[in-house]
């Protein structure tokens, strides 16, 4: 703001604190008024024809209002958990890997892809570079050659072969076991550092990908604004017991029932619990 505009403003102020006739607000402008309306009708447009928009503004839906939800008891959340555990006593992922290594690449594909496409693109990326070594040998353009079916190819490539370069360089080839040091490699962010923690070294941290932040906000569970919001408190709520697994579970019920569009709520195993007030009929 400009040193005029600061002063304006005071002036103005002063002036109503003294009880004077306060200073006229410049009439709004026409394509101002219009903007929020204009904005409104093409996210619409994009919710209808676009599958990844359409999702968003379904988080975007859930993470308005899950906060206004009565929170779960301590009974509610056992009896959620239970019934998963009952359900799918051992779940896991869904990207195929062989070791930590595969695992961490497979996991920086996977940013804005189908863990269809990730495996199909891995299966010969795998034969071909097992290992830190083997990737760096590869190549960006090797590696590319690859994965060229997912978004972001190029970029992917270049952050797969530095990963490497710097496992071998840093941590002797080996993927290590520690959130810091994960995160200090390219392509790797929070959420990824989670998921190999959680799936390579077995600790119990909970991935929010786009299917957990949604259920958390839907049901009411651990409702946030941001991924880490949601993360924190679904630490806070979920028994220790149930912690290893629970990302699997959410995940896998985002993903299979609790559907951004259309959630299946009659199948849900916890429909009785959840908070969400536009449940699906049978
Ligand atoms: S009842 Fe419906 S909205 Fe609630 S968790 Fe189950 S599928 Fe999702």
């Amino acid at each position: 703001m400009a040193d005029g505009d600061r002063d304006s403003r005071r002036d103005g102020a002063r002036e109503n604190s003294r009880g004077r006739k306060p200073v006229a607000k410049p009439a709004a402008k026409p394509s101002r008024a219009k903007a929020p309306a204009k904005a409104k009708a093409v996210l619409e447009e994009q919710a209808a024809t676009r599958p990844g928009r359409r999702r968003a503004v379904a988080n975007a839906a859930a993470a308005a209002i899950g906060g206004a939800f009565k929170p779960w008891t301590k009974k509610e959340v056992e009896t959620a958990f239970s019934r998963f555990e009952e359900a799918n006593p051992h779940p896991e992922g869904e990207l195929n890997y062989h070791d930590p290594f595969t695992l961490l690449v497979a996991v920086v594909l996977s940013a804005q892809a189908t863990d269809a496409g990730v495996n199909k693109a891995t299966k010969t990326l795998f034969e071909e570079a097992p290992t830190p070594a083997r990737m760096v040998a590869l190549g960006e353009e090797g590696v590319a050659r690859h994965i060229r079916t997912l978004g972001l190819y190029r970029g992917k490539a270049k952050n797969v072969v530095e990963l490497s370069r710097l496992l071998l360089a840093e941590h002797g080839g080996k993927v290590p076991p520690d959130r810091a040091a994960l995160e200090e490699l390219p392509g790797v962010g929070r959420k990824t550092a989670n998921v190999v923690l959680n799936i390579a070294f077995h600790m119990p941290t909970i991935a929010v990908d786009t299917h957990l932040f949604r259920v958390a906000n839907r049901t009411g569970l651990a409702p946030g604004k941001t991924p880490l919001e949601v993360e924190l408190g679904l630490e806070r709520v979920i028994p220790d017991r149930f912690k290893l697994h629970a990302h699997h579970w959410l995940i896998l019920h985002g993903r299979y029932i609790c559907k951004a569009l259309k959630p299946e709520c009659p199948r849900c195993l916890i429909a009785d619990l959840c908070r969400w007030p536009e449940k699906t009929p049978a």
